[in-house]
């Protein structure tokens, strides 16, 4: 493995659209803890979620999001289970259920996609605008959301993964609550958390392993909530008893912890954090510009994703070999969604611009060996 390095927990870069690159400080202390969490004596994978040491670790990280975001004391942060997709139900189940004024939906790429039948068994719902027939290589423009007011609420996805379509500013009115699965771009960047009334991210992708979902939202939201709703669905439910309705996953929430430590002390906060991911976007779409066309950006220039950089080559065989040759050189987790093929660089916050920059030499390489 060339970018193999002491030190490094592991042999090959994570690429992969997620699970994810995790920072290689976390993944050492996790090791650490999973033989022994030094204030318990015990495995972490063996600690009570009603300890005291459990509601320390959610007590920090709740205090961390907030400080991370700026968020104000109106808004709960929960940690919950399902993932983006169960949020892709709860959401409408609680603010679209029993509605007549329908909610306002952009389908913007595959996952933004995924939460359309799911809201629309629980209510009305208006899709504002599609990019389906466009096979999703751009977003949408202001002039072409005509938001209404009395929408329940807009739901869009901010960062949508597998196409490597990102909006770089917050959309709707503020007068209809703003509803946003920020999974594949949260704490990557500053937010405007307080402009959104529920924003939710599963950690996987940015900020964490698979098994914890980040639920911000604003009480007010849940007013008109229904009352018979499943408890475990309820998000009530995990408000009231602080993220510890029934066992959470007591491991990967450390490991978010552990992140938002990283991300306040060792990077410095969001604005940081987007300054180093954009040189990290920045380095690999000059290099796809700057290819006569061997490299060919999906997405459109102004909606590019800083988190994954999804591109294709000359013809699918030429692919196929890139695919290879990067594997064997080291690089994990490049080849596309299987949606849409094509090579996805995925670039989150666990992984370094150096990691960036070897991917990079590696680019320039091929093509000279095979443009
Ligand atoms: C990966 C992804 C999902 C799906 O998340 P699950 O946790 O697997 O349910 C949803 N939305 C976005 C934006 C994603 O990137």
């Amino acid at each position: 493995m060339s970018p193999h390095s002491p030190g490094r927990p592991q042999n090959r870069l994570n690429f992969s659209g997620g699970p994810g690159a995790l920072p290689a400080s976390v993944l050492l202390q996790v090791q650490q803890a999973i033989a022994e969490v030094p204030e318990t004596g015990l495995s972490i994978l063996g600690i009570s979620h009603r300890s005291d040491w459990f509601a320390a670790v959610i007590s920090e990280l709740e205090t961390n999001i907030r400080t991370l975001l700026g968020l104000s004391a109106d808004y709960h942060v929960l940690l919950l289970q399902g993932g983006a997709t169960q949020q892709f139900s709860m959401v409408p189940m609680s603010l679209l259920h029993g509605k007549t004024r329908p909610a306002e939906y952009l389908h913007t790429g595959y996952w933004s996609g995924k939460s359309l039948p799911e809201a629309r068994r629980e209510g009305p719902l208006r899709v504002v605008w599609s990019g389906e027939a466009g096979g999703f290589r751009r977003l949408p423009g202001d002039d072409e959301l005509p938001f209404s007011a009395d929408a329940a609420y807009l739901h869009y996805v901010s960062n949508e993964t597998v196409e490597g379509l990102q909006f770089h500013r917050v959309l709707g009115r503020d007068d209809v609550p703003r509803v946003c699965d920020m999974s594949s771009d949260f704490l990557s960047r500053p937010c405007e958390a307080s402009r959104f009334s529920l924003i939710y991210a599963h950690a996987q992708k940015n900020i964490g392993p698979a098994g914890v979902t980040v639920v911000l939202l604003r009480d007010e939201v849940l007013r008109n909530a229904p009352d018979d709703l499943p408890g475990f669905l309820d998000y009530r439910s995990h408000i009231e008893t602080h993220s510890n309705f029934n066992t959470p996953p007591v491991l990967a929430i450390y490991v978010v912890l552990l992140v938002t430590r990283w991300l306040i002390d060792d990077i410095g906060g969001v604005a940081r954090m987007d300054q180093i991911n954009r040189q990290k976007a920045e380095l690999l779409y000059r290099l796809l510009d700057g290819s006569h066309g061997f490299y060919r950006g999906r997405a459109a220039a102004r909606d590019r994703s800083m988190m994954n950089v999804a591109f294709n080559l000359g013809s699918p065989a030429l692919e196929q070999q890139f695919l290879a040759e990067a594997l064997a050189a080291g690089f994990s987790g490049l080849p596309g969604h299987r949606a849409i093929g094509g090579v996805r660089a995925s670039i989150y916050n666990g992984l370094t611009l150096a990691a960036v920059e070897e991917l990079a030499v590696f680019m320039e390489d091929f093509q000279r060996r095979h443009g």
